[in-house]
């Protein structure tokens, strides 16, 4: 790098510090600055009129102006004299700066001295040097502000959680600096999470929990309350979808990995939950839930059209009618078979292992490592193509090729939940008395065991218009067990 010999025989130097917002944090103090320079001086033999020092936090751009220690020195500084200055980086962050001190320099005719180098800014190879460590300076300072973005980054790929918690969960903050340094569950909040995931996954609807919790006074999150401060059935349902509460980290929707924070809900639970949440059959409104537990769902044994529940108030007894009217039979008879051959199977000791799907959650634990197989392959082919090791050419080839492969993983995810055994029904069977269960169950619930493990086929009367002949109903079981 060129500079200017240095000037012979003693200079007045005039020393500038300036404080500066660095980022990084390694900034040197103006203390430290000062006896850097002061050191230098001494080495020089330059006697130090006066140190100057300008604060530069708070401000945005650098100029003359709101610069007091800057207006100084435009009094200070006579020919001859020598400015020093720590480091061109100390000096000047950002071009203005520069520019500023440069034209200063030069219209007084002083040396300016950092680094160990003085210049003459009226010789075209020191402004040459001079602006080109200024560059540098700038660039230095727009990296250590992208080392601090990447940081926080960084932060947010290794799932240190950053702003505010969903509810459920609270922030752990630093005393010291107020920093969130992690979620941990709220004590209050995390059991109503909990509730409100095993509830929905019983078959309950998000309109029914809603209607609890508000009787029940649990106070709604800000984000779900409305005008009445009472719990939203549709905010409930967004709430639901985040997986922070399996403790996962999504970016963009998409799970990208394990988060800093403890889960709440099992991600099998989480993952059954979306499904149901997504089911665009379920009825999530307010409106009529089926009120029998075979309309619709049982079918005539001649037509194959399902039955319809027949009550009106004229009607002493109420009766599943085929659609096109081919059979009828009294709906309460139906209903008390079906449900006592329903509860005689899940009754039986192997009922837990029978009513569910064999393999069926091999197939869905297989899925879910292929998933993230997938995904942590994806995560290093990105970081690989960040850092230059890979093109971009061959990683948007490597990416279409896994995100195919990640869509099918992902679907086949969503079977095998899909299939796995209704959770009501896993507690029916697993339950030391599934018929006192049975009884704490809603209609929907119930229909949900009947749907999930037989089929219902209404016969023509074999024993005339007024008895009913058992046999005349055919119950057939889906899945692993032998016909009652
Ligand atoms: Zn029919």
């Amino acid at each position: 790098m060129t500079s200017s010999p240095a000037p012979a025989g003693p200079l007045r130097a005039v020393i500038y510090t300036r404080v500066s917002q660095d980022p990084s944090g390694g900034g040197r103090s103006v203390t430290s600055q000062e006896t850097e320079c002061r050191t230098y001086c001494e080495r020089q033999g330059w006697p130090v009129a006066e140190v100057v020092t300008d604060n530069d936090r708070g401000a945005s751009r650098w100029s003359g102006a709101d610069r007091p220690g800057y207006r100084r020195l435009a009094d200070l500084l006579q020919p001859g004299d020598v400015l020093v200055t720590w480091e061109a980086s100390r000096a000047q962050r950002d071009l203005a700066a520069y520019v500023a001190l440069r034209d200063l320099c030069a219209d007084r005719e002083v040396f300016w001295s950092y680094s160990g180098r003085t210049y003459d800014l009226n010789t075209g190879d020191a402004r040459f040097s001079t602006g080109l460590d200024a560059l540098l300076a700038e660039r230095e300072a727009e990296l250590i502000r992208e080392r601090v973005l990447r940081g926080k980054r960084a932060a947010a790929k290794e799932g240190r959680p950053a702003g505010r918690p969903p509810y459920g969960y609270r922030p752990v903050k630093d005393a010291r600096t107020g920093k969130t340094l992690a979620w941990e569950p709220d004590p209050d909040q995390a059991p109503v999470v909990q509730e409100i995931v095993a509830r929905v996954l019983a078959g309950e609807s998000l309109w029914a929990v809603v209607r609890d919790l508000d009787r029940r006074e649990i106070p709604a999150p800000d984000t779900q309350r409305n005008a009445a401060g009472s719990w939203r059935p549709q905010r409930l349902r967004v709430m639901l979808s985040s997986a922070s509460y399996a403790g996962k980290r999504t970016h963009q929707g998409e799970i990208i990995g394990d988060g800093a924070w403890p889960a709440l809900v099992a991600l099998e639970d989480w993952e059954r939950l979306q499904i149901i949440l997504t089911d665009p059959s379920r009825n999530v409104g307010p409106g009529p839930e089926p009120k029998h537990l075979l309309s619709g769902l049982a079918v005539c044994g001649l037509c194959g059209s399902p039955v319809r529940y027949f009550g009106p108030k004229s009607v002493k007894s109420p009766r599943y009618l085929c659609e096109k009217n081919c059979v009828g039979r009294r709906a309460e008879l139906v209903d008390q078979l079906v449900t006592a051959v329903v509860l005689a199977r899940l009754s039986r000791p192997d009922a837990a292992v029978a009513l569910t799907p064999r393999g069926g959650n091999d197939d869905q634990a297989a899925a879910r490592d292929e998933v993230r197989t997938l995904t942590a392959r994806l995560e290093d082919f990105t970081e690989a193509a960040a850092s230059g090791s890979i093109s971009a050419t061959a990683f948007a080839r490597i990416e279409a090729s896994i995100t195919a492969q990640l869509d099918q993983a992902q679907a086949r995810l969503k079977a095998a939940t899909a299939g796995g055994v209704s959770p009501t029904v896993a507690t029916l069977a697993t339950a030391a008395d599934p018929a006192q269960v049975w009884e704490g169950l809603d209609i929907r619930a119930r229909r949900e065991v009947v749907k999930t493990l037989v089929n219902v086929t209404i016969n023509k009367s074999t024993g005339g218009t007024r008895r009913f002949i058992p046999e005349d109903v055919v119950i057939t079981w889906k899945t692993g067990a032998d016909h009652e």
